[in-house]
């Protein structure tokens, strides 16, 4: 038994060996790499919960890494996070974005709002707004098109000036949602003094609400919340019809999942704007 644990501590500590290797050597990669060659942004589409009519969009980026192939957000946003590289390429991300937003609006396509993911390190930049203006003025994007996601955690650290930040661009027009609400360190307090338009529910409170009755009191509460403090509600990571009608019946008022779209090329959702126009 004994030299069996020693085996397992071993074989434990070559995989973290070797993801340690990996997130170094993709570190470096990520230096190196070209954003319009080996990034592309998916855009996932957000229904109204009346009618599953497209209103809004989220932006996703993608890596196509040239030896890895196709490697997810939730492994190189982190690494992107720990250096500055992050800020380049949510800046680009940005612009993408933008200038799908705008060029469907130029082809007469159904205006929806478009939803780019933003990191802390982003947000506290001290030109952030400025960097964001200067992106809807060269693309023409109309900022009430364009809302900005952020989690929780970017409340962790530099409250202040994410706060004035925040005021800054909602006062310039353009929309502000908290990401995985819930699942952070938010309090009451932050929700009623920050300028958010829209709550998130993630998946796993989704979930959860189907199971108990218990969690479903709690997807209530928020959603009352979010109603008094004038804020849409979406509900993240629908996959199933049960969750798509007890979220509606709840209150929510937009829902966002694979049951609807899952993440698409900018391509694939036109013909899907078009049906609904
Ligand atoms: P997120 O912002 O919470 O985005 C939603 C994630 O849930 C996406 O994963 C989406 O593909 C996935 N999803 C959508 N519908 C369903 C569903 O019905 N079931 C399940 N199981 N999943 C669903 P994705 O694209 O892999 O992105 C993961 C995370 O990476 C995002 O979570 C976001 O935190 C981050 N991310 C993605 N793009 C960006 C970006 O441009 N900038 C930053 N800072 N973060 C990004
Ligand atoms: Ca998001
Ligand atoms: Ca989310």
């Amino acid at each position: 038994a004994k030299s069996n644990r020693k085996n397992t501590f071993a074989i434990t500590d070559q995989v973290t060996q070797n993801e340690r290797k990996r997130a170094m050597q993709l570190t470096r990669d990520l230096y190196d790499a070209d954003l319009d060659r080996d990034f592309f942004v998916l855009f996932q589409p957000q229904v109204s919960a009346t009618n599953h009519c497209i209103t809004g969009a989220e932006a996703l980026v993608r890596w196509n890494h040239p030896k890895y192939g196709l490697i997810s957000p939730l492994e190189f946003i982190p690494l992107a996070e720990r250096t500055r590289f992050i800020e380049t390429l949510g800046g680009w991300v940005m612009r993408k974005a933008c200038l799908q937003g705008q060029q469907w609006l130029e082809q007469g396509r159904k205006p929806i709002t478009i939803a780019v993911n933003v990191s802390p390190s982003q947000l506290r930049q001290e030109d952030f707004t400025k960097k964001v203006l200067e992106i809807l003025r060269s693309t023409g994007f109309p900022p009430y098109l364009l809302e900005i996601e952020m989690t929780e955690h970017i409340f962790i650290e530099g409250m202040a000036q994410i706060i004035e930040t925040l005021n800054e661009l909602h006062l310039h027009g353009i929309r502000i949602a908290l990401d995985d609400f819930g699942t952070g360190f938010s309090s009451m307090q932050t929700l009623v003094e920050l300028p958010f338009d829209q709550l998130k529910i993630p998946k796993e409170i989704v979930r959860a609400a189907i199971d108990s009755e218990e969690k479903r009191a709690i997807v209530k509460m928020i959603i009352q919340l979010g109603d008094r403090l004038k804020m849409t509600i979406v509900a993240e990571g629908i996959e199933a019809m049960v969750e798509a009608e007890l979220l509606t019946g709840l209150g929510c008022q937009t829902l966002q999942g694979y049951l609807f779209h899952k993440p698409l090329e900018a391509l694939s959702v036109e013909p899907l704007l078009d049906q609904q126009a």
